[in-house]
């Protein structure tokens, strides 16, 4: 994906390969700014102008994304894909009752012969209690984790084989945060959804994906099982990441990643992490390594992760 600024084109994507099974979570980790989000919005064909889909496939249960009429388009988006995003209390309408919005969406993508029976049933499926009063309540009634869960009660209603999951609980205390990906886990298992989890957070990609692709300045520099990545991370991004996750007991300065994200109209040549890299060399600052197959289905794009590993 690219945007056309006044600072030049941005390529806010370029070289991201990834698969989603049924009833897994991958993960998409990286700093803000990383192409992340521009990735997920452009599965369903969300970002909007100036941004530009110059090349690249998206394959979405059998459809060729790219295919698809607008009205296609439509029955997809929040049916076969549906999102969550972060903040619950800016997506739902403050003046309508929660249950008529998890209702609209209900009726935009199924038929059913009782939508308020279905509104009910989703809104207990998420754990919304007591669903059969509460399904006249405003968001407002509702604490920041049960607005999410409405949220999440929205994205179910169209039974969506694709769940997108973009940093869902980055505005909910830990304790929410746990209970909401409990439910996610739940209603994966259940529905046998695949979840594409957004997020920065190491910890939570370690207690909830099974695969992971580390984004940076808008490429995977590596992926692979969750377990094997961060147990032996290839890149040095990577290991840079993983070192700068705070650990209880943990004493001194807390070591971090050297320089800054590079401005996406304006990426380095070569290796695009090789102005914070300390193991770059001329060759580092030419050539643009590829992405390389490693070890148990690790994939890292580094010239020396053989030597760094
Ligand atoms: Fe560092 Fe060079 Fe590997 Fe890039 S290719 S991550 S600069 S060692």
């Amino acid at each position: 994906m690219q945007f056309g600024t006044p600072d030049g084109v941005v390529r806010a994507v370029d070289g991201v390969d990834f698969d989603l099974r049924a009833d897994e979570t991958l993960a998409l980790v990286g700093e803000s700014g990383c192409g992340k989000s521009v990735t997920a919005l452009a599965l369903a064909r969300l970002v909007a102008g100036p941004g530009l889909r110059t090349s690249g496939r998206v394959e979405l249960d059998g459809h060729d994304m790219a295919a698809l009429s607008e009205h296609e388009l439509r029955s997809v988006r929040g049916g076969t894909i549906a999102y969550v995003f972060q903040d619950p209390a800016s997506s739902l309408n403050p003046v309508k009752t929660v249950g008529s919005q998890i209702g609209e969406m209900v009726r935009l993508h199924r038929r059913v012969p009782d939508v308020q029976a279905e509104v009910v049933a989703l809104m207990q499926m998420v754990g919304l209690p007591d669903p059969a009063n509460r399904y006249r309540a405003f968001p407002h009634e509702f604490s920041g984790g049960m607005q999410q869960r409405v949220m999440i009660a929205m994205a179910l209603a169209s039974q969506p084989r694709v769940l997108v999951a973009d940093e869902p609980t980055t505005a909910l205390d830990v304790t929410i945060q746990a209970q909401i990906f409990d439910l996610l886990a739940a209603l994966r298992r259940r529905l046998h959804m695949g979840i594409l989890l957004i997020t920065h957070n190491l910890g939570l990609v370690r207690a909830n994906a099974e695969r992971v692709c580390v984004m940076y300045a808008g490429q995977i520099v590596e992926s692979g099982p969750t377990e094997r990545l961060l147990s032996h991370p290839g890149h040095p991004y990577t290991k840079g990441l993983l070192a700068s996750v705070p650990r209880v007991g943990r004493t001194g300065r807390m070591p971090g990643i050297e320089g800054q994200v590079p401005h996406p109209a304006r990426l380095p040549t070569g290796c695009r992490f090789h102005p914070r890299c300390k193991w770059a060399d001329d060759r580092c600052r030419l050539e643009a390594p590829d992405l390389d197959e490693a070890d148990e289905g690790q994939s890292v794009r580094c010239h020396y992760w053989k030597q760094l590993t």
